[in-house]
């Protein structure tokens, strides 16, 4: 048997899953759920795990899932799908939009919707698993089927990591994952080496000495500080960066002061930085610290500077010969349908868990946009006018050949490993 053959003997269960992914998909899409809150689709996902006959492990990380379905010997694959929804006001018009609310992390009533399209992972990843289930005859081995809470915050997988994921599953061979992207529906990218950059958030507090706004000599002024350091914190990637190397690093927020003749004891800067290597992170990170620290010495700061990194995403780094296993599943099975992708400016937290666990793995992105509106904005120059991007609240995937195709992208990547 080959790859072929046993993903055309899986995939022709793809008509008895259609119909109750369709509608799971509707229901997840009406029913979105902030990170951390993703209880009522982590039930919906349980449940269905269970009925495939998977052993399945609840709460892992807060309200992550997983299932594990052996089939005799052979390797073991990790699939990945991610359930959290976004802060949006969903404004698609589709009959199944979500009007949803939830109160936020802060406290705050805020709305809800699947604008980055985690409601189709989840519904292509049961379906892929109730195939794999239902044909044991076509493979061998074992799929851990992992739904991650929380992606967008950025703590998800390294949650389900420190609540002692490793001890609920056999260790796995490979990890794989992928996202919905506006890119024509029915259609894979995979890409080798960096795909997704590392992101970082910073939260800097300068601590000058207040004064009236009249006697600035009396003060420690934290406002003309900030700005030296907003101007100053250009130079990282002018003049530190090779001017080959990708990184972008933005100063977001700068918050200080109440009166205009008022000068206040402490500014407060937000910063994000993007950069497609670890040793660049670092580098970074580091002048960052390092200039921060010489402007507040330079204004003779009465104290040290305070730094807090937040929304973290790790580099999703492609494994080369995983990722060409994977492509090269696809290329049989989906001809022109795969393609070469692009590197991504997008984060994600999955490779936490294959980095955590020691294992490659890979992350492909699946188009959700319908072709005919997608060539059509092609052919007129308006793509980024056109189609909404995830997180837009106009982000709606069509509902296939979307899920059908990153149904079928699930089962041949696994089988790439698991088809005798
Ligand atoms: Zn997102
Ligand atoms: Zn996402």
């Amino acid at each position: 048997m080959t790859v072929t053959s046993s993903a055309s003997s899986v995939l022709g269960g793809l008509d008895t899953v259609r119909e109750w992914q369709e509608e799971l998909y509707r229901d997840l899409h009406r029913h979105p759920e902030l990170s951390h809150q993703e209880r009522r689709t982590a039930g919906k996902v349980a449940e269905r795990l269970g009925k495939a006959g998977f052993d399945v492990h609840q709460f892992v990380g807060g309200t992550g899932v997983v299932g594990v379905l052996g089939n005799g010997d052979g390797p073991t694959v990790l699939l990945r799908a991610d359930m959290d929804a976004l802060p949006v006001r969903e404004a698609t018009g589709l009959a199944y939009a979500s009007t949803a609310t939830a109160t936020d992390s802060r406290g705050d009533e805020v709305p809800v919707a699947h604008a980055c399209g985690h409601d189709v992972h989840v519904a292509c990843l049961l379906g892929a698993t109730t195939l794999l289930a239902e044909a044991p005859g076509q493979w061998s081995g074992t799929v851990v089927a992992l739904f991650q809470p929380a992606e967008e915050t950025g703590d998800g997988a390294r949650g389900m990591v420190d609540d002692g994921l490793a001890d609920l599953i056999p260790a796995p061979d490979v990890a794989l994952a992928q996202h919905v992207l506006p890119a024509p529906a029915g259609q894979l990218g995979t890409r080798a080496g960096p795909t997704l950059s590392a992101a970082d958030s910073m939260r800097i507090t300068l601590h000058g000495h207040g004064g009236h706004g009249s006697m600035p000599h009396a003060t420690v002024d934290p406002v003309v500080l900030a700005a030296m350091i907003v101007i100053r914190l250009q130079t990282v990637i002018s003049r530190e960066t090779p001017p080959g190397e990708t990184a972008v690093l933005t100063v977001g927020s700068i918050q200080a002061g109440t009166a205009s003749n008022v000068i206040p004891d402490t500014a407060v800067l937000q910063l994000n930085l993007r950069c497609y290597s670890e040793q660049t992170r670092r580098r970074i990170l580091d002048a960052i610290r390092r200039i921060v620290i010489a402007e507040c010495d330079a204004s003779a700061c009465p104290q040290e500077p305070e730094f807090e990194l937040f929304g973290r995403f790790p580099l999703t780094n492609n494994d080369p010969a995983a990722t060409d296993r994977v492509a090269r599943a696809f290329a049989d099975v989906f001809g022109e349908r795969s393609q070469p992708m692009g590197p991504q400016t997008a984060s994600e937290d999955f490779s936490d868990i294959p980095s955590a666990l020691g294992v490659p793995y890979t992350y492909w992105g699946l188009g959700g946009v319908d072709p005919d509106a997608y060539h059509r904005a092609e052919a007129a120059g308006r793509i980024n006018q056109d189609v909404p991007v995830n997180h837009s609240p106009k982000f709606a995937p069509v509902i296939q050949p979307t899920l059908d195709a990153g149904t079928e992208a699930l089962v041949v990547a696994a089988l790439a490993w698991l088809a005798p």
